[in-house]
């Protein structure tokens, strides 16, 4: 390697965060502290005081600090690689195209979108710009979920039969943009839901071919006036494999389990950022703690270096709402929704 490649490779890949909510703060700010081939390099926020607390505590320039309003002279600054959406939902595609037209790779963060059309503009923006763009799926940087994904796969415990996923959260501020459609797109199978339809498909290697689903019953219709408050529902899979699928906003909830011909094996809790464990049928799993979303970065910073797509690309965040806009499609109607949807690599 010559010394100018060699130096290429040295640097970090600057990473600027949009909204600095509390996943920016408690998570990607300190994750950005570990990660190996990026660090933070700017921040995007609609309050100068966080501005200014974030200037200081990662020793920022004051100008890689942005406001909403001026976000898009992020394209002259080099400094700034890639830029990390982390705002409600429904903001994602304003922030994605912005990004992308200011030249920058993205990563939005989950779900890619609120519609459909929404999710193919932020795509399309991406490739006009001929830059990258990934989904904040932390899971597929974890140990825990990499080895449930190796035995699915790899059917150590035989074919697999059925998996029953839940991913739910008990919402008690009624005023959070959570709760509100317009800023949050769906309740809870948005939010937490979608971590259910991400497993079923990377532990089958398969996109669902149909799906059916039924809304839980409203305990609290002041909360959950604009989306709801819990749903249900199944995934089929070409492959036989039943997905069977809960998330509400009433109850904490958080497993995924496998039943195959030979045994079974689960995570429980399945979808937090620390402390998952693992069994099988066979006994404990043990892995070390990662930090799922320093790991994650490192590798879109490593994607776009090599110039090659993320694992969790947006084609896969297309896929997910699609999904998503089924299983509302399927509640609402009461009807089987089938589906035609292309496998690709990372699942
Ligand atoms: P949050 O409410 O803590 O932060 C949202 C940020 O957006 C705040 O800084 C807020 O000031 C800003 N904002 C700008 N305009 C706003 C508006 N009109 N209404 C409300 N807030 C506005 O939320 P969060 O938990 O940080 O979630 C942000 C995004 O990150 C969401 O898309 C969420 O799904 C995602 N998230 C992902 C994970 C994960 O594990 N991957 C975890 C938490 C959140």
């Amino acid at each position: 390697m010559n010394a100018m490649v060699d130096d290429k490779y040295r640097q970090k890949s600057g990473v600027a965060l949009v909204g600095l909510g509390e996943y920016s703060s408690g998570q990607l700010g300190p994750a950005l502290k570990e990660t190996a081939y990026c660090s933070l390099a700017g921040v995007v926020s609609g309050s100068e005081e966080k501005r200014r607390t974030w200037q200081r505590e990662y020793g920022l320039d004051a100008g890689s600090l942005y406001s909403y309003d001026n976000f898009d002279d992020v394209k002259d600054n080099p400094d700034i690689d890639i830029v990390y959406i982390v705002l409600p939902n429904a903001m994602h595609a304003e922030f994605v195209i912005r990004a992308a037209r200011a030249g920058k790779h993205v990563i939005c963060e989950k779900p890619l979108a609120t519609t459909v059309e929404d999710a193919k503009r932020m795509i399309e923006a991406c490739k006009e710009a001929g830059v990258r763009l990934s989904v904040g799926y932390r899971l597929h940087f974890d140990l825990f979920h990499q080895e449930m994904m190796r035995l699915a796969r790899n059917r150590i415990h035989g074919n697999i039969k059925r998996i029953i996923a839940d991913d739910s959260m008990e919402i008690g501020d009624k005023n959070q943009w959570r709760v509100k459609g317009a800023l949050a797109g769906g309740g809870p199978l948005m939010n937490n839901g979608i971590y259910c339809v991400q497993a079923a498909q990377y532990l089958t290697g398969e996109p669902p071919v149909a799906v059916r689903a039924s809304y839980l019953p409203k305990t609290d219709t002041e909360k959950f006036a604009d989306v709801e408050e819990g749903v249900r529902w199944e995934m089929e899979f070409g492959s036989g494999v039943t997905a069977l699928c809960e998330s509400s906003y009433s109850r904490n909830g958080n497993s995924l389990k496998v039943e195959a011909e030979d045994g079974w094996f689960e995570l429980s809790p399945a979808y937090e950022y620390n402390g998952l464990k693992g069994r099988t049928s066979n006994g404990e799993m043990i892995f070390p703690k990662v930090n799922q979303q320093a790991l994650q970065m490192d590798d879109f910073a490593i994607c776009v270096r090599h110039n090659r797509p993320s694992r969790v690309s947006g084609e896969m965040g297309l896929r997910d709402v699609i999904i998503l806009e089924a299983i509302y499609e399927s509640a609402d109607t009461g009807r089987r929704v089938p589906l035609e949807l292309e496998a690709f690599a990372g699942v």
